[in-house]
């Protein structure tokens, strides 16, 4: 398939708050059924093993008006859990046969309790991390958290998964990962290439339709972008941190590449990137995914080992490939975001890293002001290098 036919394709799974795609898909396989999974990671390798489909749900974006949620939710919360809710009042999410909600925040774990209370017929289900990821009980403990989903999720389908099952599951989201992991390189070689928003619509479907057909689409696309030849502008080199949960506009993403920057990395749909290495085909399944989520995770706000580990992480992540700046773009009202931005600051600063922030909410309409600090921060490094 050409790119562009690729492109309209994946937009119209995502930029439609009817998820029609879904719906269709539901109504022309039987048997189908769906988990909608919140960001930043929910173990999708338990909802694909069990015989599910996992739909990553990012909220209504610009797509949809407040007009339920904010009886049953606070107006100063992030965007993504107001629209998500919202979604699931007006009956948007019906296509989905329940939701899992991971433990990243307090928002997420109050809206997992919202949502049993709303939808009392559809699973919902919280899952709890460790903490402390070096506790000798973090293993096991995260293991029966997993058993318990898969009981949950067998319930839904109507089939407990067998070892091969789970074998599949982690060799196909394995392919898809480093199928994902090549756009990265790419867009880090050349990102002239491979612009933001183009990359990012390819890979945002790839969170709701089948993970075979996403994987047979994104190679399409690495095909074109790897024989493309643009020539490269005056721009500057950065890497995108904070936008780890409730996503930005495609409108926003290419401002700040219109403003002059070159994305070469970023944490934006940070759960299909979830792991450093492909997860092992062998041993106890369940086992050998809780040690590889204490063990092998990108360090994100929500999941790192400290402090310290995360600021140097960021630096390093800079560093690889050769970034000018790094661009802090978190959600309004984020908490994780906010309070690793106030750590990761002083470690890029450290570092000697040149550094922007700014904060955006789903709704955002004119991102004039936005523009205007992008092209300020540009302008400064262009004139200092
Ligand atoms: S955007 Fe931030 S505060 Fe909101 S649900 Fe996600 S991590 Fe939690």
């Amino acid at each position: 398939m050409r790119l562009d036919s690729i492109v309209a394709e994946c937009r119209e799974w995502f930029l439609d708050p009817g998820f029609a795609k879904l719906r269709a898909l539901r109504e022309g396989t039987p048997g189908v059924r769906m988990i909608g999974l919140f960001p930043v990671y929910t173990p999708e390798e338990v909802v694909l093993a069990a015989g599910l489909l996992p739909v990553h749900v990012y909220g209504g974006g610009t797509m949809v008006e407040i007009d339920h949620a904010d009886s049953r939710l606070q107006s100063f919360v992030c965007s993504i859990s107001r629209t998500t809710f919202e979604l699931g009042l007006t009956g948007r999410l019906d296509v989905l046969d329940g939701m899992i909600f991971p433990s990243i925040c307090d928002v997420s774990r109050n809206l997992s309790g919202l949502w049993r209370r709303n939808f009392p017929d559809r699973i919902a289900e919280f899952i709890h991390f460790p903490e402390n990821l070096g506790s000798a009980h973090a293993v096991p403990y995260l293991r029966h958290e997993l058993k318990r989903l898969e009981q949950v999720l067998s319930h839904v389908s109507g089939r407990a998964p067998s070892d091969e099952d789970y074998r599949s599951a982690f060799d196909l989201l394995n392919r898809h990962r480093r199928a994902v992991d090549e756009v990265y390189a790419l867009r880090g070689e050349a990102p002239w290439n491979v612009p933001l928003a183009e990359a990012y619509a390819v890979l945002r479907a790839g969170g709701m339709m089948p993970r075979e057909q996403h994987l047979r689409l994104l190679k399409d696309a690495l095909a074109e972008w790897c024989s493309r030849q643009n020539r490269p502008q005056d721009r500057v080199r950065v890497i995108l941190e904070g936008s780890f949960c409730e996503q930005p506009s495609l409108e926003l993403l290419q401002t700040i590449e219109e403003a002059g920057c070159y994305v070469l990395n970023d944490d934006l749909l940070l759960g299909q990137r979830w792991f450093t290495a492909p997860l092992p085909l062998s041993g106890d399944p369940l086992e050998v995914l809780a040690r590889h989520v204490l063990a092998r995770c990108v360090p994100s706000a929500v999941h790192h080992p400290g402090p310290e580990g995360r600021g140097a992480a960021l630096v390093e992540k800079a560093r690889a490939v050769r970034a000018d700046g790094v661009l802090f773009c978190m959600a309004k009202f984020c908490e994780p975001a906010l309070y690793d931005y106030a750590l990761l600051k002083r470690s890029v600063d450290a570092a000697g890293i040149p550094h922007l922030a700014f904060e955006f909410e789903e709704k955002m309409g004119t991102f004039e002001s936005v523009r205007t600090q992008l092209e300020t921060f540009v302008e400064s490094i262009l004139l200092f290098s």
